[in-house]
């Protein structure tokens, strides 16, 4: 059996990791670092560069040459060898990559593990796309020899900046992409989890990725996001997080009219009908929202379930998730890990607060969790409400955390309406049995993606994103290339 822990020692002991800028581990100007604890223990991990405009702006100039330069000169099979070179070096190192993870932001090992089909697959996939993308000949209304016809070209420099709770599967979607259209990046992690996004810098110039192509740069999004957003020589921003530094982005990016995809918040309703098969819901309606601990953008918060059933099935929600096994995500049987940080914490215990003064009733959880020998971590056990409101603050806002919403509902008309009366678009679950229903509801849900009796499937090559205030633009599938390139006209008159 692994020996976790002291392969964890060993791969982190508290000492500097420095960034990755034009091929070469570098400092930031300023001299200034930020500590990475681990969520579970309160450990120092490693101290990180805490990166600035300047050091966002060496990267950018840096992806610029390599845009210009060398990676230009790389063909679609070339790139291709590259993004299944990487895939080798990943699938190889998988298990100190996830390591690295639940150390660094506190997911379950088990869960981290399972992660490497859809990870490795993306790698695979746009290792596909890379020799795909082509443009067309295209008929014109021109007389004579006229010929029209459009290439497809790599959009640029591409700055991506993501969230904390998924570090390897958020950076390998966006960079994955970018090299298969032959655009370079400039990522920012957050400053929440640094150490995985410079891991895999590592395991990509070891597989040979040109200087320049790919820069990591460390930093809060104060500093060093703000700066990559407003940068003059970016071409792109691809971002995943909040809402409300999604807007902050977009506003941003205005000033230089960069393109800007955003994957955003969410409140996704799970749907809950009376001819649904109970045993098989139970668990998925549960782990909808409490798969790393409720800090997933899809989280299935608010559960609608039919009346006559509401009761036994939110009762039988609560009994799953007071069984759930919670503690630091290094041991193998662990199904929920920490809370990313205290301030995150107390944010959930705010909204455990607010929910019961609203009104709602605890089935389960409703508190902070103060495990033995884990007094410097962050948990919440997880919760369900029940009796809740669609106007109550835990059925609008996103928690972010390990918190059901349970309310009942009696026609499908009703909960259609109820279900989309929120600013988010990103998800939404349904369990029937009936397939007429399945089809009527899933087309009728304004969201991005509509899971039928399963929830958070999520692969390589199908469209994922959000509607309305969840954000624009589509990671995964063929669609997602087009986000990376220009399509350009090229006319010759052949007389
Ligand atoms: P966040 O918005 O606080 O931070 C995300 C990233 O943006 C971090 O790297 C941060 O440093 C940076 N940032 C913050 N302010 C910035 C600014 N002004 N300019 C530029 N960059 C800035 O989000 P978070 O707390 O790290 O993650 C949680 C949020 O992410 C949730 O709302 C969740 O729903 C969302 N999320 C969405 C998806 C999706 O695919 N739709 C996936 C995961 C997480």
């Amino acid at each position: 059996m692994t020996d976790w822990t002291s392969r964890a020692t060993a791969l982190y002991d508290g000492g500097f990791r420095p960034m990755f800028i034009n091929g070469q581990w570098v400092s930031a100007v300023s001299g200034e670092v930020m500590e990475a604890r681990n969520p579970a223990t309160g450990a120092l991990l490693a101290t990180v560069p805490k990166g600035g405009a300047a050091d966002i702006d060496a990267a950018v100039r840096a992806a610029r040459r390599a845009f210009e330069g060398p990676w230009s000169k790389f063909t679609p099979f070339e790139r291709q060898a590259l993004l299944l070179r990487i895939a080798e070096r990943f699938e190889a190192e998988w298990e100190d990559l996830c390591l690295s993870d639940t150390l660094d932001m506190g997911m379950p090992i088990a869960r981290t593990l399972g992660n490497a089909r859809r990870v490795l697959g993306m790698l695979r996939f746009y290792a596909g796309q890379a020799v795909a993308i082509h443009g067309q000949t295209i008929p014109n209304s021109f007389p004579g020899e006229i010929l029209s016809q459009t290439v497809r070209e790599p959009i640029g420099v591409v700055g991506a900046i993501i969230p904390w709770n998924a570090p390897i599967a958020g950076s390998v979607w966006k960079i994955a992409p970018a090299l298969a259209t032959g655009c370079t990046v400039v990522l920012k992690p957050s400053e929440e989890a640094s150490l995985t996004v410079l891991m895999i810098a590592r395991l990509m110039a070891e597989a040979g990725l040109p200087e320049g192509v790919l820069n990591v740069v460390t930093g809060t999004g104060a500093d060093a996001g703000a700066a990559l957003a407003v940068h003059p020589d970016v071409d792109k921003i691809v971002f995943t997080g909040s809402t409300a530094t999604g807007q902050a982005i977009a506003r941003a990016a205005t000033g230089t009219l960069k393109h800007v995809s955003l994957e955003l918040g969410g409140k996704s309703p799970v749907i809950i009908c009376r001819d649904a098969d109970i045993d098989k819901a139970v668990p998925v309606a549960a782990m909808a929202v409490f798969a790393n601990s409720g800090q997933i953008c899809i989280a299935g918060s608010r559960l609608f379930v039919a009346r006559e059933i509401h009761d036994d099935f939110v009762t039988r929600v609560a009994d799953y998730a007071a069984k759930l096994r919670i503690g630091d995500g290094i041991a193998p049987e662990t199904e929920i890990g920490p809370i990313i940080s205290a301030r995150q914490s107390q944010r959930i215990e705010g909204f455990l607060t607010t929910g019961l003064q609203e009104g709602a009733k605890t089935y389960t959880g409703g508190t902070r969790l103060d495990l033995p020998g884990l007094e410097g971590g962050n948990f919440i056990a997880p919760t369900v409400f029940g009796a809740v409101t669609d106007e109550m603050t835990i059925a609008r806002e996103e928690i972010f955390g390990p918190v059901i919403s349970a309310m009942p509902f009696d026609t499908l008309d009703e909960v259609v309406q109820r279900a989309n009366a929120t600013p988010y678009g990103l998800a939404a679950g349904i369990f029937t049995t009936h397939l007429g229903t399945a089809h009527k509801l899933s087309r009728r849900i304004r969201a991005g993606s509509v899971w039928v009796n399963m929830y958070h499937a999520i692969d390589p090559a199908v469209p994922f994103g959000g509607m309305k205030m969840s954000g624009y633009g589509r990671e995964g599938g063929l669609e997602h290339l087009g986000e990376y390139l220009e399509t350009k006209a090229i006319w010759i008159n052949t007389d």
